[in-house]
């Protein structure tokens, strides 16, 4: 029985991993997670084969809580090779069409996953991409299957042709729409029939200017069927009632609307019409991709909300956006979980949801267990004290 030993890196996949026992201080069971508290956890084959109360002595690895899998809901990983260089710009000026990010990304192509990119992706079960260029989501897929990622790619043509569609089609998950405002209404109506068995999504009321002029109804008024929408910062009442009825998950990344509009999505409104929220981190060069500082921000500002709800959020709604089967930890499912420290909130925490959310990111080490995989990332805290002669 031990803790995750310190490598520095990400330990991929152990092969064949036939058998692994963890004992826990906190596990979030099912859909509700609800914490079991001290408990262990047996994967056999991949596969969960026991969950129960108590540590066993023969574990292979003690841990702070076991909870699912993350999902980034909406990512630009593109930009992550051009670093904050949206510091002095606007979002017309950094990431609309005629953006300065734009040319960057054609000009520096690589690396497409740095190490350190790949050591934030490596916690996630599934990453949306809105990917610029539509002939590299297989460059990034291939990537990032190494750590057991599913890379959801939805990219847009570079111009307006029905062969350009189908090469985005052919390459990547769907279509991600920058402005739905700036599309003409065939390329709408050939979206509503791509729709019906692809995800088509669309960044919806990021400013003022795409509410106003009615981003959302223009792609729902031609029958375009999106399982979520993005930003939806300036949305009004009926809308969140529309995105409730039509089920429509609304994927918020409050670090970008912050610094791009100054303005957060309204998570109390969207609750209280019964929308389910995810969380994704936008641009992943100007915010870092960690969906876990996106939740935290949100728990933060809204601290009258249940944390509980937040963590939802990222482990649980994230899986809706894309039309997926939450990966939740129960007997008989797959084994998709991470394991964490919480320091001493291990056992003693107030609240072990706003533990988890709070503490998440500065865990000494993280375990990904995916199946018949296993990836461990640590990090070595170094501390010297130097003394004055
Ligand atoms: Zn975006």
């Amino acid at each position: 029985m031990k803790n995750p030993s310190p490598a520095g890196k990400v330990k991929k996949g152990s092969p064949a991993l036939s058998q692994l026992i963890i004992n826990t201080y906190h596990l979030l069971y099912g859909y509700e997670l609800e914490d079991i508290g001290k408990s262990h956890i047996v994967v056999e084959n991949g596969v969960i084969k026991e969950i129960n109360h108590g540590f066993r002595r023969d574990a292979d690895y003690t841990v702070g809580a076991v909870l699912p899998l993350p999902v980034n809901a909406h990512t630009h990983l593109n930009d992550y090779r051009v670093p904050e260089h949206c510091i002095g710009y606007n979002l017309s000026t950094y990431a609309g069409s005629k953006g300065v990010k734009h040319p960057l990304i054609q000009l520096i192509k690589n690396p497409i996953l740095p190490k350190e990119l790949a050591y934030v992706m490596a916690q996630y079960s599934i990453v949306v991409d809105y990917q610029e260029h539509f002939w590299r989501c297989n460059e990034f897929r291939e990537e990032l299957s190494g750590y057991g990622v599913k890379y959801i790619g939805l990219s847009r043509p570079t111009r307006y042709d029905l062969e350009e569609i189908g090469y985005v089609l052919k390459n990547c998950d769907g279509i991600g729409i920058s402005n739905p405002l700036k599309l003409p209404s065939w390329v709408v109506i050939e979206y509503a029939q791509i729709s019906n068995d692809k995800i088509v999504s669309a960044h919806v009321s990021e400013t003022k200017t795409m509410e106003e002029h009615g981003s959302l109804h223009y792609l729902l008024n031609y029958r375009v069927k999106p399982p979520h929408i993005v930003h939806g910062v300036y949305l009004e009442d009926w809308e969140y009632k529309l995105l409730a009825d039509e089920d429509i998950v609304l994927v918020v990344n409050p670090r970008s609307n912050l610094w791009f509009t100054g303005k957060l999505p309204r998570i109390d409104k969207a609750l209280k019409y019964g929308v389910k929220v995810a969380v994704g981190t936008d641009n992943a060069g100007c915010f870092h991709p960690d969906v876990w500082v996106d939740t935290l921000l949100l728990e933060t500002i809204y601290k009258d909300i249940d944390p509980k709800i937040f963590l939802e959020m990222t482990i649980i709604n994230g899986y809706y956006a894309v039309k997926q089967k939450p990966l939740i930890i129960r007997e008989g499912e797959k084994a998709y979980f991470m394991g964490v420290d919480l320091g001493i909130a291990n056992d003693r925490s107030g609240n072990i949801y706003g533990s988890i959310i709070n503490r998440v990111i500065w865990s000494p080490y993280k375990i990904f267990v995916k199946e018949n995989n296993l990836y461990i990332h640590t990090v070595k805290y170094h501390f010297k004290r130097l003394n004055g002669a």
